[in-house]
């Protein structure tokens, strides 16, 4: 089942390992097609995986396919799918900044043009829980409420799109972003984009994120 999609899977998994957004087998990535959700395995080196490691489950989180236990953190990724159905593609990262801003516990304010119509606004951090719980997914749903990104706190980051690719795209932009932010920090005193500004491309990201 899916094989394209397991394929995808893997390549984006590389590209976090390449990236220095995770180590070994951390973090986690899927995609959801139809009723299905395609998602990688627990503790299986992406290096060593092959795609058909990939495990298939529904968005109740019953096993449709695969030898392999579900990623610990299968709550989180059907508590976003079941929440939003925008959501077709979710990567959750380790990376670096995006991280240290969720140790400081900091969101990352809208400083950046970009962010603003591609992630929606501020960035929130979504209160602590342990990874792998259904807390977990309760909070980062509540905190990604009309985003498409968010940070976890002293975790890492979770963004999703329309696809692997832009989910992807929207995880290295949000940690770009939040490296951005904290070099700012150190230097002054960061200025956030004008509130009309904001509001504005916060409709552009409101009308895009459907399309
Ligand atoms: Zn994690």
């Amino acid at each position: 089942m899916y094989d394209q999609e397991k394929k995808q899977l893997l390549e984006i998994c590389l590209e976090m390992i390449s990236l220095n957004m995770v180590i070994g087998s951390s973090g986690n990535a899927s995609i959801r097609v139809d009723n299905h959700v395609v998602l990688t395995p627990s503790s299986v080196k992406y290096v060593t995986m092959s795609p058909d490691e990939m495990v298939v489950i529904d968005l109740q989180g019953e096993l449709i396919e695969g030898d392999r236990n579900p990623s610990v953190e299968k709550h989180m990724h059907l508590g976003v799918y079941n929440a939003r159905e925008e959501a077709k593609a979710i990567v959750h990262s380790h990376s670096l900044f995006a991280s240290a801003l969720a140790v400081l516990r900091k969101p990352l304010p809208p400083v950046i043009d970009e962010v603003v119509p591609i992630l929606g606004g501020e960035i929130r951090v979504a209160e602590y829980a342990m990874p792998g719980t259904k807390d977990l997914a309760t909070n980062v749903v509540k905190a990604l409420d009309m985003r498409s990104g968010v940070l976890l706190a002293n975790h890492g980051s979770l963004c999703f799109g329309k696809n692997i690719k832009d989910a992807m795209h929207n995880s290295i932009l949000l940690e770009r972003s939040c490296k951005i932010y904290l070099m700012a920090l150190q230097a002054g005193q960061p200025v956030e984009l004008p509130e009309e500004v904001v509001e504005d491309e916060a409709d552009i990201w409101d009308m895009m994120r459907h399309y």
